[in-house]
């Protein structure tokens, strides 16, 4: 494309993915299309807040009169949304318009695509690819725009949704951006205005500014948390939620601060009653917003709460902050550290509320949600570290499914004999359950906890102790427990040649081979040694790949069920010494078995021949 014919009309091509983006915007999101005006209803409110911002240090900059105007034709289907904000460059039309700018933007795309149903297009604010939702009910769309500042030139970009977009220069004295929907005939409901009235409405009432269509202002602009929690109803509290998160159910519950001290601040926050997608990704950015003095400083406030409670939205708002103050300064301000110690200690005390309720329908939804990121809390907070423990919630093996225990229950529920608080690590729920390892605490009825989410790894390690009691996984060799029934064991040579059998067809392959304490239908299962990783640790570690140090296996310790059957036929076979080649692959075959419950097993075609010879055995010892 020549770039020197500025004065001319330009036409671009979006980039692939962008052309890939586009199309299935407009053939597979159906229902919900109205919120294509939510997103340019954001995007303007979002340039005057960013030329607000800006003002702050340049008055030049500054005006009082900034607005939101609607106009609609019926008769030509338009539909323009102006705003009196910052404006695009050139730039900004050809990087920010054209180009997918997010990786949120491209997990939005693979969700599409893998998807065979109609998409609900609310799901597209989520994703930062608010802008082409216009795709989806224009047949054009066009953007007149000048940048604020007395530098700016106005510029026209049009797109009709397919693979290019024009850019050429434009008549528009004033600085912001207006942009226009050339609507499709069956989308012309969008440019009724009872129609654009009641989306602005629902969707967007909440917005900073004043929003026209025609001469009538039709949303509310106020500031819903500086005022009386008392003159807050519920459903305007819900609404409220659903436009800062971009969430379309109620939230879990909420907090409505009005903090006056050594800091000033009124916050409204939410918890919601879903985790939004992406909450576990690195490059998570849904945070609360940071006002000062009514002026958005910050869309994404990360500062203002610790990383475990991340995941609250809402709104911070304070008056101590000096006005001309620059986003960088505000989080590492102490006023901002303030603010963070205060808010921690009251979400904290609002989860404390719920788990106290009577009814734990709602502790539990928070666990089920946000347990994961919250549990991370143990490996970082450590002024508040026993508050945070008292909060924790496990499965355990005497939980109902979906529900979950406190460790302050655990230990309540505790014998008076037992010493120790027990947890296995796994990979997930169900594999816990059906766990060997589990077999001796059942029969014992001591009750163990389920570790069974990959953070669990991690915070396992912080949670060395309760209530002065260890916590111990009970794949650990040196756990204070008493063997289970040993009458049935073979006699005591006979154990230490059982023993010195396996150890010596099993030689490179486990550290040792002991009687185990805690098996009773099982035949065998591996333990970790006395300081070796646990075997979740151990996986974890080989996942993050080599170069972790963890690639090469730490053998394990095989434990032996001396009671079970198949260990004195194997003696028993061993002794006749006629049959050693079934001996040697009834030991493989134990050995790899339990690798194989623990998920360990690699290879699995001499596993399943070894099965098969071991079959052909016993069906020939039938017949
Ligand atoms: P997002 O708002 O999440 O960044 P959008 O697709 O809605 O994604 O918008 C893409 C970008 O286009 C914005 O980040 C902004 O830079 C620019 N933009 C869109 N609308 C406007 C506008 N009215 N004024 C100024 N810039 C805008
Ligand atoms: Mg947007």
């Amino acid at each position: 494309m020549p770039n020197d014919a500025k004065g001319a009309v330009q036409e671009f091509r979006y980039r692939a993915q962008m052309q890939q983006l586009l199309r299935l915007i407009v053939h597979s999101l159906y229902t919900h299309k109205e919120i294509f005006l939510r997103e340019l209803i954001s995007n303007a409110s979002d340039a005057i807040n960013k030329v607000r911002f800006l003002a702050l240090s340049d008055p030049d900059l500054a005006r009082s009169d900034h607005r939101i105007t609607i106009t609609l034709d019926e008769d030509a289907r338009t539909l323009a949304v102006e705003d009196t904000g910052v404006g695009m460059t050139r730039q900004d039309l050809q990087e920010r318009i054209g180009t997918i700018a997010s990786s949120g933007t491209l997990s939005f795309l693979e969700e599409l695509q893998k998807s065979d149903k109609p998409l609900d297009a609310s799901l597209i604010g989520q994703f930062g690819v608010g802008f082409y939702a216009s795709f989806m009910v224009a047949e054009r769309v066009v953007i007149e725009t000048r940048e604020a500042g007395s530098g700016g030139t106005a510029l026209r970009w049009t797109s009709e949704g397919d693979d290019t977009y024009t850019i050429e220069p434009a008549e528009r004295t004033k600085p912001g951006t207006t942009v226009t929907l050339h609507l499709k005939e069956e989308e012309k409901e969008f440019s009724q205005e009872y129609r654009i009235r009641q989306i602005i409405r629902k969707y967007s009432n909440f917005v900073d500014f004043p929003i026209f269509l025609g001469d009538t202002q039709v949303n509310t602009v106020k500031a819903l948390w500086k005022k009386r929690k008392e003159d807050l109803t519920d459903e305007e509290r819900s609404d409220f939620y659903k436009f800062v998160a971009n969430d379309y159910v109620d939230p879990l519950g909420h907090l409505h601060l009005h903090i006056e001290g050594l800091v000033n601040f009124d916050a409204l926050l939410f918890i919601p009653a879903k985790a939004p997608p992406g909450l576990f990704r690195e490059d998570y950015d849904q945070f609360v917003q940071l006002y000062s003095s009514g002026i958005l400083i910050q869309d994404q406030a990360k500062h203002l709460l610790p990383d475990y409670l991340l995941f609250v939205r809402g709104v911070v708002d304070t008056d101590d902050l000096p006005l001309n103050v620059s986003r960088e300064a505000t989080q590492n301000s102490p006023l901002a550290g303030k603010i963070k110690t205060i808010l921690t200690g009251k979400v904290l005390g609002l989860l404390r509320e719920w788990a106290g309720d009577e009814d734990k329908s709602r502790f539990t939804t928070f666990t089920q949600e946000f347990g994961k990121v919250f549990k991370a809390g143990i490996a970082s907070e450590h002024k508040r570290r026993d508050e945070l423990i008292e909060l924790l919630r496990y499965p355990s093996t005497k939980t109902e499914a979906n529900s979950f225990t406190s460790l302050r229950a655990y230990v309540e529920r505790m014998d008076e004999d037992q010493t120790e608080i027990y947890y296995l690590l796994s990979e997930n729920l169900g594999l816990a359950r059906q766990s060997p390892h589990l077999e001796y605490f059942r029969q014992k009825d001591i009750e163990v906890l389920l570790m069974a989410e990959p953070v669990d790894v991690f915070t396992s390690f912080h949670l060395s102790s309760y209530d002065e009691k260890p916590l111990k996984s009970i794949e650990a060799a040196d756990l204070a427990i008493e063997s289970s029934e040993e009458d049935e064991s073979l006699p005591g040579d006979y154990q230490d040649e059982l023993l010195a059998l396996f150890r010596l067809k099993l030689n490179d392959k486990v550290q040792d081979v002991v009687a185990s304490k805690r098996l009773v239908d099982s035949a065998a299962t591996l333990a970790v040694a006395k300081d070796g990783m646990n075997s979740q640790v151990e996986r974890m570690m080989r996942i993050m790949g080599p170069g972790t140090g963890a690639a090469s296996r730490a053998k394990k310790v095989l434990e032996l069920n001396l009671s079970h059957p198949l260990m004195r036929n194997i003696m028993a076979l061993h002794e006749e010494s006629t049959s050693e080649d079934l001996v040697d692959k009834a030991v493989h075959q134990v050995y790899e078995g339990a690798l194989l419950i623990d998920g360990d097993l690699t290879e699995t075609t001499s596993f399943v021949q070894r099965m098969t010879d071991l079959l052909v055995e016993a069906t020939r010892a039938a017949t």
